[in-house]
């Protein structure tokens, strides 16, 4: 099975692919887990993403690309790839359709996950932290079960700076304008997947499986 997983900042899509990495037997390949591990181990990759990200610039499509194409060569990827965090603008979509060419790979579908702004700030406003072990709560979804006070260590909570309504407002408002082309784009392939991510977990999963299989089927 290959799959792309999208959704906005605050849609769940880490914890959705986390679970569906397990339904679909494939790993789960996040371009930000990619970049954060070459930056954490130092690498050349590493260094040169780091001083790009200091300077306030994303890393260039191009470097992306060659990242994705060798990741999706390694042997794990041989049955299928869940990719998440790529492509993130059109440019890098075309590029990945050639990639796919270039590696002999049909993509099967895109998984969009649909949440409304509203929703996402409501999650993102609050959402807590551990100071101590990182564990995340949300005072509406997953309240700790003492107010402040992670339940796993029994330190105080606390709100990341960026968890604001007006930066997830700017956020957001980013995604929706990088985002909009690659749905055009997709569905144009006839690859996209719509899926409301207004409901519990449980129950977007069961519609992204019944798509996939549906879409696989014909
Ligand atoms: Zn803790």
């Amino acid at each position: 099975m290959h799959l792309i997983i999208m959704g906005a900042p605050g849609s769940g899509k880490g914890t959705y692919a986390k679970v569906l990495k397990g339904i679909f037997a494939v790993p789960h390949i996040s371009t930000g887990e990619m970049f954060r591990k070459a930056i954490s181990e130092g690498t050349e990759l590493g260094k040169l993403a780091q001083s790009l990200i200091d300077k306030g610039n994303f890393v260039p499509d191009e470097i992306t690309n060659e990242l994705v194409k060798r990741r999706l060569s390694e042997s794990d990827c041989k049955n299928g790839f869940l990719l998440d965090g790529y492509p993130r603008n059109i440019a890098q979509a075309k590029a990945f359709t050639e990639i796919l060419n270039e590696l002999n790979i049909s993509l099967d579908a895109v998984i969009n996950l649909n949440v409304t702004d509203e929703e996402i700030i409501k999650r993102i406003v609050n959402r807590r932290l551990c100071s101590k072990c990182g564990a995340g709560f949300n005072t509406i979804t997953m309240p700790p079960k003492k107010e402040g006070i992670c339940d796993l260590c029994g330190s105080p909570l606390y709100t990341r700076a960026d968890d604001n309504e007006e930066t997830v407002k700017v956020r957001l408002q980013v995604y929706n304008e990088q985002t909009k082309p690659l749905v055009e784009y997709y569905e144009a392939l006839n690859k996209l997947l719509d899926i409301n991510s207004n409901q519990p977990i449980d129950d977007a999963i069961k519609d992204i499986v019944k798509a996939v299989e549906d879409k696989c089927s014909h």
